[in-house]
């Protein structure tokens, strides 16, 4: 038996870690920094606020967080920014490329903790996927990441760093790309850092990706919904439904308990959407547990009045799961009733999974050994670990 694949079990309370700017690191972290504030706080050491506008761009456009390297900066206010702010950045620390061109980055924080990202080329567009905190305290039954629990929220920096390092890293920053906070930990846990990444990474003198770009998928936490609403760069949504009844949904959505899915569901039918812009809802198809036509026809009514479209994804396995990925002939037959209906589905196409990039499958040894990591690290199935890099 397998105590922790089996489903049902709370939200863990992991309460999140102190807030590493402050602990770690008691100099002010450039990247943590929407661009007016950045001029403010260069100003205010005497400098001009444009200034702090060629710091910025630095930052974002060039990739570098060295003081030393923005050569259009005069040598003393150079060494005084060298001064007054840290270097801290995520770094790239190894990479693994599957054989189907996505890349896996294990990325290092300033305080050594770990996390993952994920290059996705060809979508059609280039896609990175990007992680808001350090594990997550959702617990999804069926996610390798929630056996993690939550070990920490990211900065605003951290969060859009990732953004950054794999830009630059992949040759892309000058190009257009799209953005999936779809890496691990749950975004609208970690609400103001999210959208303020987003702020920073919008930013004309910056890495300029606008909101259209952006998709953030959550497992619906209803009142950070409703706030998402009044946001003046509004990502794309996409929401984890996974289940068409409280009962099912309960059992391996263990948030769903607090926040049922007609409050869910009446949440999303409240957000406004765009002319062109429709909900994703996303569904992890689990063998025998909400895979049948039954589930499909009752997802097809859950959905009816709301501008949707659905992503079925096909259980991406793992050790220390407890479920079972359906043949491609019940995904199919699955996708056939909701398209038969008029409903809009694609079936994600799993990218990675050699290399343990795909969904849930983002996992860091090393930073709390949980049991389900144990188990990984004994059946030798090639997490990142922190140790032998890639
Ligand atoms: N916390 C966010 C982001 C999670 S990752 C959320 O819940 O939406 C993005 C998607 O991958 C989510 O829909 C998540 O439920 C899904 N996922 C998690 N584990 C998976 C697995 N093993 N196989 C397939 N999809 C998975």
């Amino acid at each position: 038996m397998i105590p922790w694949g089996r489903v049902g079990f709370p939200p863990r309370r992991g309460k999140p870690g102190p807030d590493p700017s402050k602990t770690v690191e008691k100099k002010p972290v450039p990247l943590d920094f929407e661009r007016a504030d950045l001029e403010r706080e260069v100003a205010a050491l005497g400098a001009k606020p444009f200034h702090g506008r060629q710091v910025f761009r630095w930052l974002w456009r060039k990739g570098t967080s060295e003081f030393d390297q923005m050569t259009d900066l005069g040598r003393e206010l150079r060494a005084e920014l060298a001064g007054h702010f840290s270097d801290a950045a995520p770094v790239v620390e190894s990479r693994q490329t599957s054989a189907d061109g996505t890349t896996k980055f294990l990325i290092r924080l300033a305080d050594g903790r770990h996390i993952e990202s994920v290059y996705i080329p060809d979508t059609p567009a280039q896609t990175f996927c990007v992680s808001t905190q350090v594990g997550c305290a959702m617990a999804c039954a069926f996610c390798l990441t929630g056996k993690m629990g939550l070990v920490r929220h990211l900065t605003a920096g951290e969060i859009a760093g990732q953004v950054r390092a794999l830009a630059h890293e992949t040759g892309l920053a000058n190009s257009a790309f799209n953005i999936v906070l779809m890496g691990m930990g749950e975004p609208l846990h970690n609400y103001d850092a999210t959208m303020k990444a987003l702020r920073i990474l919008a930013d004309e003198e910056g890495l300029a990706v606008p909101p259209r770009r952006v998709t953030l998928s959550t497992v619906g936490l209803v009142p950070a919904i409703e706030k998402l609403a009044s946001e003046p760069l509004m990502p794309n949504l996409a929401i984890s439904l996974h289940a068409t009844t409280d009962e099912q949904r309960s059992q391996i959505v263990p948030i769903n308990r607090k926040y049922s899915l007609e409050d869910l569901i009446a949440a999303c039918k409240r957000l406004p959407v765009g002319k062109r812009r429709r909900i994703t809802f996303e569904y992890v198809l689990l063998e025998g547990v909400n895979d049948t036509p039954a589930d499909a026809r009752r997802l097809v009514r859950l959905l009816d009045g709301i501008k949707a479209k659905v992503n079925l994804l096909p259980l991406n396995e793992a050790p220390g799961i407890a479920f079972t990925r359906p043949s491609d002939d019940r995904v199919n037959a699955f996708a056939r009733i909701l398209a038969d209906r008029g409903v809009i589905v694609s079936v994600r196409r799993s990218r990675g999974r050699d290399i343990r990039a795909a969904c849930g499958q983002l996992i860091v040894e090393g930073e709390r050994s949980s049991a389900a990591q144990r188990l990984g690290k004994q059946m030798g199935t090639g997490s990142f670990s922190t140790d032998s890099g890639s």
